[in-house]
């Protein structure tokens, strides 16, 4: 008794610290006070080295070359979204497409990912056609794949649109579905008509709870269940979680439905469960590393510890050490 009272405390208190980290994240106050202050910058700053490339792309690129030497394919954002003027989302895409020649340059094993927010979608649908189209095409004159994620529900229907379009004119675009979300079951029929790569994710925003199935063993067999359909029918995806028992179980369809190395790969975000990662590709599956680059990365290192609050003390030992 005294037990599951002191683990419904343990889940309460993480819980807690979830919800202020969340907070924190958002807090435009806390956030200019961090950034402005010298010590407190570098400080925190150690927390977040674990879950970025750098500050800027070449520092990214050294360690994807360390990581492509070590057998892990890539990929590489420059991080941010919602972007709202048409000046700021032609910058960003200039950057993408910077990654994009930066790969060829020194020949990298990278794919990019990108939120179509962050390249003009939250200003227009035009904008954001127009701006994928450049990074696309420069993409595609060296076979690099251009993953477009999933983004809140608001944007899920304008994310498709722009997918389903430059699928018509490029070959490269590859899309995430997030197997929370009820209306997946749909999207994921259509879009696997496309050759594009499929990204499964469980999803990371919140919803109302209508939209959406909670984390547990139910969405657990319906994260699987998309995989099992992708790797039956030999579709290319990405097999993007850290849950271990997922990634367990994933093996077992590939090695049933005999996929090979170029279709799937199992995907985790750079500094996180990467030993799991790493087992797998030692186990011979493929296998990527996500990197996200650039300033914002405050809200990136909130959002990694508020969804995996234990991740806390990973923090306090990195300042520390
Ligand atoms: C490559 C990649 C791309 C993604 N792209 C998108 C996207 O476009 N849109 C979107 O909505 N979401 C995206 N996500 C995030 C995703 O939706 C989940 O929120 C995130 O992956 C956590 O869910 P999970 O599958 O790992 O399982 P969870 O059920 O959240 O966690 C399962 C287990 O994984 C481990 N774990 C999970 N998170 C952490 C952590 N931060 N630190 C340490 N251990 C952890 C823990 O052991 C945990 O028990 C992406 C994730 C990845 C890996």
């Amino acid at each position: 008794m005294k037990d599951s009272n002191n683990r419904k405390m343990d889940k309460e208190l993480l819980s807690m610290g979830s919800d202020a980290l969340r907070k924190a994240a958002i807090n435009e106050k806390a956030k200019g006070f961090l950034l402005s202050n010298e010590v407190l910058f570098k400080i925190v700053k150690k927390a977040a080295d674990r879950y970025i490339g750098g500050e800027t792309l070449d520092e990214t690129i050294h360690k994807v070359l360390y990581h492509n030497r070590e057998g892990f394919k890539c990929s590489m954002e420059y991080m941010g979204e919602s972007t709202y003027t048409e000046n700021e989302a032609n910058e960003v895409t200039n950057e993408f497409i910077r990654i994009a020649k930066e790969i060829k340059n020194q020949n990298l094993n990278s794919t990019i990912s990108l939120d179509l927010s962050h390249i003009g979608l939250s200003i227009s649908k035009d904008l954001c056609l127009f701006n994928l189209t450049s990074l696309c095409n420069e993409a595609e004159k060296n076979n690099i794949e251009v993953i477009i994620s999933a983004e809140g529900t608001d944007r899920t229907d304008a994310v498709i649109e722009m997918y389903k379009k430059i699928s018509k004119t490029n070959k490269n675009a590859s899309i995430t579905l997030q197997a929370y979300l009820y209306r997946t079951k749909d999207d994921f029929k259509d879009l696997i008509k496309e050759d594009g790569r499929i990204r499964i994710v469980k999803g990371a925003f919140e919803t109302t709870e209508n939209l959406s199935i909670p984390r547990g063993q139910k969405l657990n067999e319906i994260y699987l269940n998309y995989v099992d359909q992708l790797l039956s029918q030999k579709h290319k995806c990405s097999i993007a979680t850290h849950h271990h028992e997922i990634q367990q179980e994933a093996k077992k369809l590939v090695q049933y439905y005999k996929v090979n190395n170029e279709t799937y790969e199992f995907e985790s975000l750079y500094g996180i469960q990467t030993e799991q990662l790493m087992a797998l590709k030692e186990e011979g599956y493929a296998t990527k590393l996500y990197f996200v680059y650039g300033k914002e990365w405050y809200l990136y290192l909130c959002n990694r510890i508020a969804e995996y609050p234990l991740n806390l003390f990973r923090a306090l030992g990195d300042i520390v050490n």
